[in-house]
């Protein structure tokens, strides 16, 4: 039987919904079919019992990238000028559905925002915003589809049996992990000490964005394969 994924994505500014296509082809590639679920597409009120069905229906879920998390969900004010792209319904919908994979046990790949939010969901905190907290400039556009930093990775980690236990990653957070959820393990951290990937169970964080790397670093693509199983 096809397994089934369901893939979280948000609206842009422009008044589209936006998914990049890597995602599809990663999980297509993978075996997967492939279900999107745009935030919009729950009642905020209504979040919680939304999640549930959406995930019982699913055998695995990914979450992608996208603007900010809005801090007051991890209890700190918005530093002004550091936070773009703040959804509400997104927050609330992919936080339950964070919870609710993790309680039905489905598989969850949390890609760039996605961490993010897992790490929050979870109770963890972000920096709003790495360079002006003092690491190097992790927004590197220059080389959206290309290596742009080296992280490592403990042996044993899925992530160092996927890649290794050094390599080179892309790179386009401007947030990142300031304290990391109790019960996850960092299995990736950049040179300048960035948590860039973490683990706990069926749940794979990934910093950096896999979907943008399928050609470069054909690796990339186990990823996917881990997450439809
Ligand atoms: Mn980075």
């Amino acid at each position: 039987m096809v397994a089934t994924v369901g893939v979280t994505f948000g609206h842009m500014e422009n008044g589209y919904s936006g998914l990049h296509r890597g995602y599809i082809e990663g999980l297509a590639a993978a075996g997967a079919a492939v279900q999107v679920w745009p935030g919009e597409n729950v009642n905020i009120s209504g979040v919680g019992s939304a999640a549930k069905e959406m995930v019982a229906g699913v055998d695995a879920v990914v979450l992608t990238g996208g603007g900010d998390v809005n801090p007051a969900r991890y209890g700190e004010e918005s530093v002004s000028g550091r936070n773009y792209g703040i959804d509400d319904v997104r927050d609330a919908f992919e936080i339950a559905v964070v919870h609710e994979a993790m309680s039905q046990g489905k598989r969850i790949l949390a890609i760039c925002r996605g961490l993010q939010v897992a790490n929050v969901a979870l109770g963890g905190t972000l920096y709003q915003d790495v360079e002006t907290a003092g690491f190097a400039d992790h927004s590197r556009r220059d080389v959206e589809y290309d290596f742009a930093h080296e992280v490592t990775s403990p042996a044993g980690s899925l992530v160092a049996r996927i890649f290794g236990e050094a390599f080179p990653v892309n790179s386009l957070h401007h947030q990142a992990v300031k304290v990391l959820a109790n019960g996850l393990v960092p299995t990736a951290t950049s040179s300048d000490g960035l948590v860039e990937a973490f683990e706990a169970g069926g749940l794979v964080g990934i910093q950096w964005h896999p979907e943008r790397l399928l050609a470069r670093d054909p690796r990339s693509s186990a990823l996917f394969e881990w997450v439809v199983g």
